[in-house]
């Protein structure tokens, strides 16, 4: 048992940040040293350093080392290591959720429910062997007693970056997937929420992976940048704002890179009279709130249509002036801290924006100050009504808990709005007509469509979807597009003389 894996024995949360390369922790060398705040309390957690260029390119040349011996180790074997890992994630659900809450700031239920959508991937790429054949294929005589196939095959060396909102869920989305098709792999976790990861390695290291196969390295930009930019790394995987995501794209498009890059996101929902809004109320309460708005499947802006409006309006402001909000360690809490000062600062700065162009703010939580006295980055529910397209907080992420109210006069018209913004990330829809739901499921120029459903997150076996500015790149994560990313279909054509 490593040194690591004895502490996993202690509290949830770590004192200090390490690399996780070729199956040993690290320090890197020669970087600098940053604080991990806990964002309720701005306290110091603990500490983590950045990676420089050369600490990344020793981690590549170790993952690269790996392949060839990963590679050639049995689809069957190598899917062991991920049933290994499932149940290893599994014992520490509990070690993880409490330290994600801590250092993101959701409720340890919010943390949970992500850990086990994490969880689901591994369960998924655990059947590796049949989605490896799917996609492969074998056509006997294509020319006289010749034959042909299409044969997948990893690529070397791939790697991860991901966001501070989902800091357990989203190294999950790629990790099984990538190690499973026989490529190794490199996370690069956010340097806001990097101890949610350093327990997932614990359960990597304990899983035992052979040496260089699964590898961790924090950091910041620099440390991204390292890695677009290396000859040894295949593909990249990256989970962010739009403008980095275009950023990842690019470079490593350059650099001669497979790149599948998620962006930010603009999610409308549009509430028909045929809605049932008993339902509908608590779905998009939690869509807009949960995680403090924090998700790149908040529905932050909700257009009423028709005389909908008027109850709609009531039921969205009790449910939000009913919701506690605090520490996410804490029982009662329901909206926990924005991530970061500069994240309140922005989420303040759309809401003023918003009423000098004319929305009227209903309900304010800017002023919020918790009843103990805790000094953290909170931001009150806040709804904004009276909100039109043309306005700033209807077209950019706000990332915070505030919601925004429209009004359309049909749904015509509510689609409209919909698909006026440069994000295509997700949108939804309450309804009990079929005819409406279709309508808008056909004409909504969004990756992910909810129906009566407001947080639409595919399960592991679909693909997450996300089209304009919300994605960059052809394959997407998760499922059947996850083994496409992985793999490259060879074709072999084979004929024998004797
Ligand atoms: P971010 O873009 O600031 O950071 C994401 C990653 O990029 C981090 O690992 C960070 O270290 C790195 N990074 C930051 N600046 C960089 C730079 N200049 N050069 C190279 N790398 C850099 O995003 P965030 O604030 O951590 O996450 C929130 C964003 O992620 C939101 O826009 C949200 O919508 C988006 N998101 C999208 C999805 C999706 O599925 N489309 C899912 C979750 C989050």
């Amino acid at each position: 048992m490593s040194e690591q894996q004895e502490r996993a024995v202690s509290p949830a949360v770590r004192d200090h940040v390490d690399n996780y390369v070729g199956g040993q922790w690290t320090t890197p060398p020669g970087s600098e040293s940053h604080p991990v705040v806990d964002p309720a309390t701005r306290e110091e957690l603990a500490t983590i350093e950045f990676s420089t260029v050369e600490t990344v390119d020793e981690a590549v040349q170790i993952a690269n080392e790996a392949f060839e011996e990963w590679r050639a180790t049995p689809v069957v074997e190598r899917v062991q290591y991920l049933f290994d890992l499932k149940s290893e994630l599994e014992d520490r659900i509990d070690e993880i959720s409490t330290a994600l809450s801590r250092e993101h700031g959701k409720t340890v239920a919010e943390a949970r429910g992500e850990v086990h959508r994490g969880i689901e991937n591994v369960e998924v790429a655990c059947g590796m062997p049949n989605m490896l054949r799917e996609g492969s294929g074998n056509v006997e005589n294509v020319a006289p007693e010749m034959d042909e196939e299409a044969v997948r095959q990893p690529l070397g060396v791939f790697a991860a970056i991901t966001p501070f909102n989902f800091p357990a869920m989203i190294p999950l989305w790629f990790l099984p997937y990538a190690v499973a098709t026989g490529n190794t792999f490199i996370l690069k976790p956010s340097e806001k929420v990097p101890l949610s990861s350093q327990l997932i390695f614990e359960a990597v290291d304990a899983v035992d992976f052979p040496d260089g196969v699964v590898n961790l390295v924090n950091g910041g930009a620099d440390t991204v940048n390292a890695l677009l930019e290396h000859d040894d790394i295949a593909g990249v995987s990256f989970v962010g704002s739009s403008p980095i995501a275009k950023h990842v794209y690019e470079t490593a498009a350059q650099h001669g890179k497979r790149v599948q890059a998620q962006g930010g996101a603009k999610n409308y929902a549009v509430v028909t009279e045929h809605a049932e809004l008993e339902a509908a109320t608590p779905n998009i309460t939690g869509s807009v709130y949960g995680n403090a708005g924090q998700r790149c499947l908040a529905n932050d802006v909700v257009v009423g249509v028709g005389d909908v409006y008027d109850d709609l309006r009531e039921q969205l402001i009790e449910a939000a002036e009913n919701l506690t909000v605090g520490a996410g360690v804490d029982e009662d809490t329901d909206v926990g801290p924005l991530i970061t000062g500069e994240s309140r600062e922005r989420v303040l700065n759309l809401i003023e924006n918003a009423i000098d162009e004319g929305a009227e703010l209903v309900l304010d939580g800017r002023d919020f100050e918790h009843p103990d006295g805790l000094d953290g980055h909170f931001l009150g529910p806040s709804l904004l009504e009276g909100v039109t397209t043309d306005m700033e907080i209807a077209q950019e992420e706000i990332f915070g808990p505030v919601l925004c109210l429209a009004e359309a006069d049909d749904i015509d018209e509510a689609i409209e709005m919909v698909n006026s913004t440069k994000y295509g990330n997700a949108s939804s829809i309450y309804t009990e007509s079929g005819s409406e739901a279709r309508q808008y499921r056909y004409a909504v120029d969004a990756g992910n469509i909810g129906i009566n459903v407001g947080v639409c997150a595919p399960m592991g076996f679909f693909h997450f979807g996300g089209r304009k500015a919300s994605f960059f790149g052809d394959l997407h994560a998760q499922g059947e597009d996850a083994v496409n990313f992985y793999t490259e279909k060879t074709i072999q054509i084979e004929r024998w003389y004797s």
